[in-house]
């Protein structure tokens, strides 16, 4: 559907679960503790029905995410059962990666190719740090397993965060020189834990692209664009086997060309990341609406996506959002 902005809304990035097995230090408090309950997690076929009515909304495009999606009991068969909608054009998994070594063959055989794995440090000490606790070696031997069972593309995220691990901007890059992997840069957002502590831990993409020019110099990757390629600007190291994608929510505000909408864990429709503005679909799912209802409900969500979110570097430290981003999926 085509939204009175002229954006073609055709992506829906779908939280399974806010529970997460580790504990990120800009995204969940210490304490972690899901605040939802059980009950009021949507169930699998919920999930299903909203997927399946969005489809005829216009989307053509989902991205499985959390919390950590591993750690919600049936994530395979979920994966499979999305599979099986022949309309979705593109279905992708986001997760922190420390279960993925076990789980990389079965995710592979739902037909599922493109994953997203999150890696904030190369540095096993750093890392446990910042996720309080995870364990590098886990997350590697995920990556690694993920390539060999043949998932393509492989993205890496890495959000950077000044005096933690910008040292490391470098050490990201060179891994592009011998894996054929997207490292993507990401810019710390001012939404769960980064909202409240945040003054002096933004880093610019700008200056992220510099250091790196300091040493190797970057060519556009302009060939192939489509359906799967997110807002992130993309570049090369001349001769390396991967890339390297900067995605700047911040600095260069992707609003204009905004293709999103978010499922909550708890079901509620989400049509901008940064604005709290979101929509019950699971009271009406369990007061048993029809899928005409249901349909409706959706164009509404998107009627109402809001030009943009004026967010500017400047403002990092206010928290914008009342939700932390393990709710949402980021
Ligand atoms: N647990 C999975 C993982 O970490 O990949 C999926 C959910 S996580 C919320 C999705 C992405 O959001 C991760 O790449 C994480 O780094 C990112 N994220 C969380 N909080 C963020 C923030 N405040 N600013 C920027 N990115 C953030
Ligand atoms: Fe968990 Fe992902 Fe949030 Fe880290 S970023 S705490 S792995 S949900």
């Amino acid at each position: 559907m085509i939204d009175k902005y002229n954006r073609k809304v055709n992506y829906l990035r779908i939280s399974i679960t806010d529970r997460c097995n580790l504990r990120c230090v800009y995204c969940m408090p210490k304490e972690g503790l899901s605040v939802i309950g059980h009950d009021d997690i949507l169930r699998y076929e919920e999930i299903l029905r909203v997927v399946k009515v969005a489809v005829k909304v216009g989307i053509v495009k989902v991205r499985v995410t959390g919390g950590e999606p591993l750690v919600r009991r049936g994530i395979v068969d979920f994966l499979a059962s999305l599979k099986t909608m022949d309309d979705l054009k593109d279905i992708s998994l986001t997760t922190n990666g420390i279960l993925l070594e076990a789980f990389a063959e079965r995710l592979f055989n739902t037909g599922i190719r493109r994953i997203n794995i999150s890696l904030d440090s190369l540095n096993p000490e750093k890392y446990a740090s910042i996720t309080r606790g995870g364990n590098l070696e886990a997350v590697l031997r995920g990556i690694e397993t993920a390539h060999n069972v043949g998932f393509s593309p492989i993205k890496i995220n890495a959000v950077v965060i000044k005096g933690t691990n910008d040292d490391e901007i470098l050490d990201f890059a060179k891994l592009t020189l011998e894996k054929p992997y997207q490292i993507r840069f990401i810019e710390l957002m001012p939404i769960g834990e980064a909202g409240v502590d945040n003054n002096d831990k933004f880093v610019s993409n700008n200056s992220v692209m510099e250091r790196i020019n300091r040493s190797y110099t970057l060519y556009p990757v302009t060939e192939n664009r489509n359906l799967t390629d997110g807002p992130a600007r993309t570049y090369r190291i001349k001769g390396a086997k991967g890339k390297l994608g900067f995605i700047s929510p911040m600095s260069h505000h992707f609003c204009k060309s905004c293709n999103r909408l978010r499922l909550t864990a708890d079901g509620h429709l989400r049509a901008c990341l940064l604005s709290d503005e979101e929509f019950d679909l699971k009271g009406p799912l369990r007061a048993g609406c029809s899928d005409s209802e249901l349909e409706d409900l959706i164009k509404m969500v998107i009627a109402k996506k809001p030009s943009g979110h004026n967010i500017s570097c400047d403002e990092v430290h206010i928290k914008k959002c009342v939700r932390d981003m393990h709710s949402i999926g980021g």
